[in-house]
Order: structure tokens, then C-alpha cells, then sequence
């Protein structure tokens, strides 16, 4: 299901009797995420729904999980560095307002272990660690059909924001080895968490590591480019808010303050420079005290 960027894509993959999802999009889009799996189920009546897996816990990827679950009962499972955290929900839930994202809680019966083989529908698929956008990411491969899963760590253009490197200094050392990964893997064809599928593997992977030089060649380039995806991010769910309560949010998040304090600017001065920067790109507009933003 090819979605778009606030609600991440999502894979559903079954055998004979049971349906299995990858992901499951951003909370805003719960209905639209419910009546596109009810209307695949309506198609294939006789397959169950099982498990729900997520590639990371990004309110892009996981924030349709408790839609998902009320409605249809599945199964959740997380990369296994994630699976406390969720058990002990205050701890998932602060790791999503320090984004300044919503996430309805959900529950989690089991993990995804990196370095194992996990059956998803009747394929297996190895886990691999992918750190670097978030530091708990995973992807799945399926040797058997050469299949990718890479949620945000390669895209057809580029790779998700280096939140990493803000939080902890090793973005740019992470997403260079997971780029290497994804090249020593026997990949025909990405099923990405943005955009369509894509099969040019090499030219992905020369944009991603062009797009990592540029980033790490100034440090200070990629915390205000951090700052712009969440503070974007929170206008494309928001859709329109004032500039009082644009600010209010970017001091209310904690990694959008501690990217003002790694630049050292004010939140006020990050903030006007981020509102800058996107309506320069077209991304938002600006007008009468409303920011909104341009689909
Ligand atoms: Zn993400």
C-alpha cells in the first residue's frame, strides 16, 4: 500500500490462511488505514489477520498500530530493542513527544530479533539492524525473492533524517554502515517507506552516499535540516496553526530545542530560520499569522 509521507507505506504479505502487515502508517489516517485492509480482506475472505510488525517506532510507521489492533486483533511485534519500551508504555510514549508526535498506545506480544529470520506471510525474512534515522531500525530481507524492506534507511532518493546524530552523535557513522549493508545484500528490488518500489539498487545507493557526504561534510547543515523534517512534519498533521503556537511547539519538543542548542541559536531564532527556510522551499506558507502547509 503505497502511501504517502505522513503515513508511511505499508506490505501486507499472506500464505493460505493468514495475512501479515508491515507497518502501519500515522494515527491521523487510522480510518484509511482500517478501510484499506478490511477493503484487501473483503478481497481474500478466507485469510486471518496475524501479525503486525513495525520496521521502527516512527508515528509514521506505528501510529496506526492500536487502529489496527482494536479493529482486526492482530499481533505486534517490534525490534527487539524497542519491545521493554512499549511493555512500559510511558517510556515508548516519551520517546514520541520528544519528536513532538502522537502515538496511541498499542501492545506488543512479541520481538524482532536482529540477526534472526522471521516468517512474515509464508517468506522468510533476515532482521538487520539499521541505525542511523533511528537508532532501534530494522529492515527485512527475503534472500528468496531478492526483496527489500527498508523502511528509512534507503529510499529511491535519499534516507530519513539523521535524527541519530543530533541524540547522539552517530548518524552519520551509522547510516554509512547501513548503506553498506544494503550493498553487500543480494537486493533485486526496495519496497522503501516512502515512494514507489524500485529496482535501481546502485543508483539509489550512489544518491544515499552523496546525500551522507553532503550532510556530514557540515554537521551543522543536517541539525537544521532535522529541525525543518520534524518541524514540517508537524504542520502536514497539524495542517494549519499560528505562529504563537508554532513556537510553543518547537519549545515543547525536545529535539527540536536541543538542535537550537547544538547550533547555538535560540528556539525563537531556529524557529523563524526553519519557517524561513521551508516557505523558501514551497513546503509552507506563511500568511496572516497562519502557517499551513502546501500539499
Ligand atoms: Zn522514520
Amino acid at each position: 500500500m503505497e502511501r504517502g509521507w505522513l503515513s508511511a507505506n505499508q506490505i501486507y504479505v499472506h500464505d493460505h490462511a493468514f495475512v501479515d502487515v508491515i507497518d502501519s502508517g500515522f494515527c491521523f489516517h487510522g480510518q484509511q488505514t482500517i478501510q484499506l485492509f478490511q477493503s484487501f480482506l473483503e478481497q481474500h475472505p478466507s485469510l486471518k489477520p496475524r501479525y503486525l510488525l513495525n520496521t521502527h517506532l516512527h508515528s509514521d510507521h506505528c501510529g496506526g498500530n492500536r487502529a489496527l489492533q482494536d479493529t482486526f486483533q492482530f499481533s505486534c511485534l517490534v525490534p527487539e530493542s524497542e519491545f521493554a519500551s512499549v511493555k512500559n508504555w510511558p517510556i515508548a510514549k516519551q520517546s514520541f513527544d520528544d519528536l513532538g508526535q502522537p502515538c496511541p498506545k498499542f501492545t506488543v506480544v512479541d520481538s524482532l530479533r536482529i540477526g534472526s529470520t522471521v516468517q512474515i506471510g509464508s517468506i522468510d525474512f533476515e532482521i538487520h539492524g539499521t541505525p542511523g534515522h533511528h537508532p532501534h531500525s530494522i529492515l527485512l530481507f527475503a534472500p528468496s525473492l531478492g526483496l527489500l524492506i527498508s523502511a528509512d534507511a534507503l529510499w529511491e532518493k535519499g534516507f530519513g533524517a539523521l535524527f541519530s546524530e543530533v541524540s547522539h552523535q552517530t548518524g552519520f557513522q551509522e547510516q554509512r554502515a547501513t548503506l553498506q549493508l544494503i550493498e553487500s545484500l543480494p537486493v533485486k528490488v526496495v519496497v522503501p517507506g516512502h515512494g514507489s518500489p524500485f529496482v535501481n539498487i546502485q543508483s539509489a545507493l550512489e544518491d544515499a552516499y552523496s546525500r551522507l557526504d553532503y550532510l556530514e561534510s557540515s554537521p551543522q547543515r543536517n541539525t537544521h535540516h532535522v529541525a525543518q523534517v520534524l518541524f514540517q512534519f508537524m504542520v502536514m498533521f497539524t495542517e494549519t496553526l499560528s505562529l504563537e503556537e508554532g513556537l510553543k511547539w518547537c519549545f515543547n519538543t525536545p529535539l527540536f530545542r536541543l538542535s537550537a542548542d547544538q547550533l547555538g541559536l535560540s528556539v525563537e531564532e531556529l524557529f523563524s530560520q526553519t519557517l524561513e527556510y521551508l516557505q523558501s522551499k514551497q513546503n509552507l506558507t506563511l500568511s496572516h499569522g497562519k502557517i499551513q502547509y502546501r500539499w
